[in-house]
């Protein structure tokens, strides 16, 4: 009989934007999973409840403060990590912004904050950690992109960030496998998160039916959750998952190209 690899050793992981939402889901579940976690999040006090849920579970996680698009800080950060749960072998990078507009709208402002947050922070933690992974000869490097990579009315910003972290992801694939590092993203469609719930109010739409309307579309009959996403990160964290790379899987209940 083959033998089937243990799926997890315990690491530790870094995700950041792991305050709430999506990013707490993959902490606690790469947590539940065995690993130590570095809650990280643009304030350490917004790391609270998700470091806390991790520790009253048998689990070990800290709370890191750090704005992903500055370079010094994710230095800090990523050094701290390192001292305080041993170095940093996966990084999700999954912290994230909205400046939705049309494009005769979208301000400087808007356009930068989305690249500074979405994919200059993806490259800053991802140089910072890669350090860690290359001396270890192992990790795991998962980014958030989006079925808005596709294209969506309203997110020229957003859609081109999130089409530009695939991109991001195939080169990182290529860069990092001679160490054992793999590389994949993870294309969420509609997830209920405070994100879908702030587009929701934009347009004018109470949230129950803005979920309603949207699993309308989505071949399973529903929208999609935090955890359905953690599960994703879960299986690309595995040690099984070590010939996978370079890969974009989407979320989204039904298929996307
Ligand atoms: P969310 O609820 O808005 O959470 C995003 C988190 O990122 C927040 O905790 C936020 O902190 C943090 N963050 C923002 N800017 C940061 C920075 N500069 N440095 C560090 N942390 C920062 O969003 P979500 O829905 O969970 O989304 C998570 C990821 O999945 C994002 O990359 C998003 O684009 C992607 N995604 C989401 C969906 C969806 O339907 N929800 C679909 C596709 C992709 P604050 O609380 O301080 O703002």
């Amino acid at each position: 009989m083959t033998e089937v690899p243990a799926p997890y050793d315990q690491r530790t992981a870094v995700v950041t934007g792991a305050g709430r939402g999506i990013g707490a889901a993959v902490a606690l579940r790469l947590a539940a999973d065995g690993h130590r976690v570095a809650v990280l999040d643009l304030r350490e006090e917004d790391t609270a409840a998700t470091v806390e849920a991790i520790n009253n579970s048998g689990g070990k996680a800290v709370g890191v403060g750090a704005d992903v698009a500055d370079a010094a800080a994710v230095e800090q950060a990523v050094a701290r990590i390192a001292g305080e749960l041993g170095a940093p072998t996966i990084l999700v990078n999954n912290a994230g912004i909205l400046r939705d507009n049309l494009l005769f709208k979208m301000t400087d402002t808007d356009w930068d904050a989305v690249m500074g947050v979405h994919l200059r922070g993806a490259f800053l933690m991802s140089r910072a950690v890669q350090a860690h992974q290359v001396q270890q000869k192992w990790g795991r490097i998962i980014n958030l992109s989006s079925t808005s990579a596709l294209g969506n009315r309203g997110q020229a910003n957003y859609a081109a960030a999130k089409a530009g972290i695939q991109g991001f992801t195939k080169t990182l694939a290529i860069e990092l496998g001679r160490y054992n590092v793999t590389v994949n993203a993870i294309a969420p469609g509609f997830i209920s998160t405070d994100m879908t719930r702030a587009t929701a109010e934009r347009v004018g739409v109470p949230f129950e039916d803005f979920v309603a309307h949207a699993a309308k579309e989505i071949p399973v009959g529903r929208a999609g959750t935090p955890a359905d996403i953690a599960a994703a990160a879960s299986f690309f964290a595995r040690e099984e998952a070590s010939f996978v790379s370079g890969q974009v899987l989407y979320v989204a209940g039904g298929p996307k190209a």
